[in-house]
């Protein structure tokens, strides 16, 4: 009796683990090259003149995301999709040094300052532990104009960073669209003014009264560009060297899917540098960042659409949402 009940209970976990996976796929499936270049066109175009935080621009970023998100039934993580903040900063006449965390405000507006209204975009997928995260996130501003310039004014920033924004969007459809509910809570993150010193994802991780729920990060900044043009699927993954079993995700991921990516696996002990993953890395959180290195359209105007490569990033989003499926559901 007892043998044939352990039976049927090995039988009921091997169901449901193969149902698991077959809304996996579902999810997977739903990911193409054509939704990574409708979205970086469009977060890329002259209109959006660059993303500036504060600006116009970023605004209009901002609420082409909310839309995706409504369109995917994903709820905000808040009260609303937006999370509003403000960043200060010493009176200059030069480039400012925006600080967004509570203490340094405070400082700051005992002097002449300046300010600027940032807002984070958040959405998220419930789990069924109502405890335990993990945030899915990018940038979703970018350096603007110098009306200076002579000929092409706008930073566009296709690869810096609506590639990442493009990959967080079909991350967040490919979990709406599995249909499972993930064992982690799943938070999709669009940072505001990371040009500027991280603002947005160092508001959240200073903010953030579960800070310490949060068990692990996935990043991507700039994810769409060849940086080695003789080994077009070169890519750089960065990971919290305490967590190596990343490395062997992707790894396995790769073979098994086929995906066209040859990664650069950085093992890093305190993942602070480059880019959000640093807001995470500082407050202990476990993070995983996808780059493809740095390139001579670097914040440059000439970082434009027509000069990703889609296939690319888009098996990039791949890897980072069965990354991400393994991290929620552990
Ligand atoms: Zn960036």
């Amino acid at each position: 009796m007892a043998l044939l009940l352990l039976a049927a209970c090995g039988a009921w976990a091997q169901k449901s683990q193969k149902q698991a996976a077959a809304l996996r796929e579902r999810g997977l499936q739903s990911i193409t090259t054509a939704a990574a270049r409708a979205h970086v066109y469009f977060l890329a175009s002259d209109l959006l003149k660059g993303r500036k935080a504060g600006e116009e621009g970023a605004q209009l970023a901002a609420e082409y995301i909310i839309s995706r998100l409504r369109e995917q039934g994903v709820q905000p993580l808040l009260e609303d999709y937006g999370q509003t903040f403000e960043a200060v900063s010493r009176a200059t006449l030069g480039r400012p040094r925006w600080f967004a965390e509570v203490d340094s405000v405070a400082l700051i507006r005992q002097s002449r300052y300046q300010s600027l209204r940032l807002r984070n975009i958040l959405g998220a997928i419930p789990g069924q532990r109502t405890d335990e995260y993990v945030v899915i996130g990018a940038h979703l501003d970018h350096e603007g104009m110098n009306v200076h310039l002579v000929g092409d004014a706008i930073y566009n920033g296709a690869d810096d960073n609506a590639s990442g924004v493009s990959a967080v969007l079909q991350i967040m459809k490919a979990f709406a669209e599995s249909g499972a509910k993930p064992v982690r809570t799943v938070v999709f993150a669009f940072w505001d003014g990371e040009e500027e010193g991280l603002l947005g994802s160092r508001y959240f991780t200073e903010t953030c009264p579960y800070i310490d729920k949060v068990k692990g990060y996935i990043n991507f900044d700039m994810i769409g560009r060849n940086h080695k043009p003789d080994n077009l699927p070169y890519m750089v993954y960065f990971y919290t060297a305490a967590h190596p079993e990343y490395a062997d995700w992707l790894r396995s991921d790769v073979q098994r899917y086929g995906l066209r990516l040859d990664p650069d696996y950085r093992a890093w002990d305190y993942p602070v540098g480059g880019s959000d993953n640093g807001s995470f890395a500082r407050k202990g959180v476990p993070v995983v960042w996808y780059h493809t290195d740095g390139h001579p359209d670097y914040n440059q105007p000439t970082d434009e659409p027509q000069l990703i490569n889609y296939e690319k990033t888009a098996d990039i989003t791949r890897a980072a949402y069965l990354c991400a499926w393994r991290m929620a559901n552990p």
